[in-house]
């Protein structure tokens, strides 16, 4: 049941010990890199100066304009001769940034990143295709290597070319699959174009869901679909990638593993931790990277620690869903929206289809929102009355929820173009 019984089980004090240990160690680590170094100094800061855990209060956040920065290798802090790997983040938001792994970085990211699927149930005797991109994006190798770990076959698949995906399913028996929720969607119309249906011409039972946010109302429809069990993974380039947070079996949260790394939440606006379960930003530095180690690192993500033990009995704090990142909330008309908010509620709407994408315009001084959404096939009869009113119901349940008044466009089903990475939810027509 366990991967490492030892270190997910053990009791907090000797957690909290550990980390001490490991967040000095990571200082005097990080000192020998351009920035660190430049940056300790500076501020008078060394690991002589860390006495507990607290202390690290005493060290400036790191942010990705940070790390954009030092392009492209100020943040490392061994000779470059000890870098075997190097990854990058996908640049969602911006430039993308990149990551340098030594020998023992990705010993350690892969150890870490098997005990994730070990915890959720994946087995030697698993066939396990990696429906992630290969390259510089670390959902393809980081999962390869850790699916290896474990001993399953691996199916290096890639993403995209929907069709071969679903014939390597089936006839290699693939039990277990890595894959974007939005694509998840997306791939159970080419399953249903070709007639194939997941739970009687499949063996698939797992799937890891990564890479962007998602409402626990599409993994229920997700797992409904395929008729598997899918579990929330989550993790970014500048921690390594996957293998950060993982959901266990009870799907309840999803353990952060405190001995890789060191967990604040913190309120992005006054950059003060939050009260135990609140909702805030997630901070984290790195306990055992050396080519790169990373201190308060801003992740941007929104989320909160759930208070309490979880029911596997495992040490490890969990995590909240993410809601999103701090640059995905939307203000219109002086609400707060993130599109989060907005999938969970059209998740919930009978008749609504498998993809949608948010427009923000500017007209005069007033901002408006228009919500493209795709409806089934059914909706669809000749009649124009079930699509006036489904588009009113969603229009309603929007509404009730977000407290402003969307546009509400419906489309066919496959008319927004489906993305093979991350799906592009929001498009911001109000800068020029
Ligand atoms: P980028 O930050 O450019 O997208 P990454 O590929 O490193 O590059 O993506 C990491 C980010 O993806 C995280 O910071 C988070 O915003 C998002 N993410 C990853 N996994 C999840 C998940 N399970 N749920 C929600 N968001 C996720
Ligand atoms: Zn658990």
């Amino acid at each position: 049941m366990y991967w490492d019984k030892d270190i997910e089980i053990m009791d907090r004090e000797r957690l909290a010990a550990i980390q001490l240990e490991r967040f000095k160690k990571t200082v005097k680590k990080a000192q020998k890199s351009v920035y660190y170094g430049g940056m300790f100094k500076r501020m008078g800061l060394n690991a002589g100066l860390v006495k507990s855990l607290d202390d690290i209060r005493n060290f400036p956040f790191t942010t990705k304009d940070d790390l954009r920065a030092q392009w492209p290798y100020g943040f490392i802090a061994v000779p470059k001769d000890k870098l075997i790997r190097m990854h990058s983040s996908s640049g969602t938001t911006g430039r993308a940034i990149v990551v340098f792994h030594t020998a023992a970085d990705v010993q350690a990211w892969t150890d870490v990143l098997a005990r994730c699927i070990y915890m959720a149930g994946m087995r030697k005797t698993d066939v396990f295709q990696n429906m992630m991109t290969y390259g510089l994006f670390t959902g393809g190798l980081g999962f390869h290597y850790a699916a290896e770990k474990v001993g399953a076959l691996v199916i290096p698949a890639g993403a995209g070319n929907s069709k071969r995906q679903i014939q390597l399913m089936r006839d290699f028996g693939t039990t277990a699959i890595h894959i974007i929720p939005s694509y998840a969607l997306h791939l159970s119309k080419v399953f249903d174009e070709l007639k194939v249906d997941p739970v009687r011409d499949t063996k698939l039972r797992i799937a890891f869901l990564g890479a962007e946010p998602h409402s626990e109302r599409m993994r229920r429809k997700i797992e409904e679909y395929y008729g598997f069990k899918a579990y929330n993974s989550y993790g970014l380039s500048e921690m390594n990638g996957p293998g950060v947070s993982f959901e266990c079996t009870h799907q309840n949260g999803m353990h952060i593993w405190e001995d890789h790394y060191l967990v604040e939440i913190i309120d992005p606006k006054t950059l003060k931790p939050v009260s135990d379960g609140e909702e805030g930003e997630l901070v984290m530095t790195t306990l055992l990277r050396e080519g790169m180690p990373i201190i308060r690192y801003r992740t941007k993500d929104l989320t909160r620690i759930i208070p309490g033990m979880c029911a596997c009995g495992r040490a490890h704090r969990r995590i909240e869903r993410i809601k999103g990142r701090t640059d995905d909330m939307m203000i219109i008309k002086g609400v707060n929206i993130f599109p989060i908010q907005i999938e969970k509620k059209l998740m919930e709407i009978p008749g609504v289809g498998n993809n949608f994408v948010i427009i923000l315009e500017r007209e005069g001084y007033d901002d408006h929102m228009t919500v493209k959404v795709e409806v089934q096939n059914e909706v669809f009869t000749g009649d124009l009355r079930p699509l006036e009113d489904l588009r009113k119901r969603v229009i309603d349940e929007l509404r009730a929820d977000i407290l402003i008044t969307p546009r509400v466009k419906l489309v066919e089903p496959g008319s927004i173009p489906a993305t093979e990475g991350k799906a592009i939810r929001v498009i911001d027509n109000r800068k020029e």
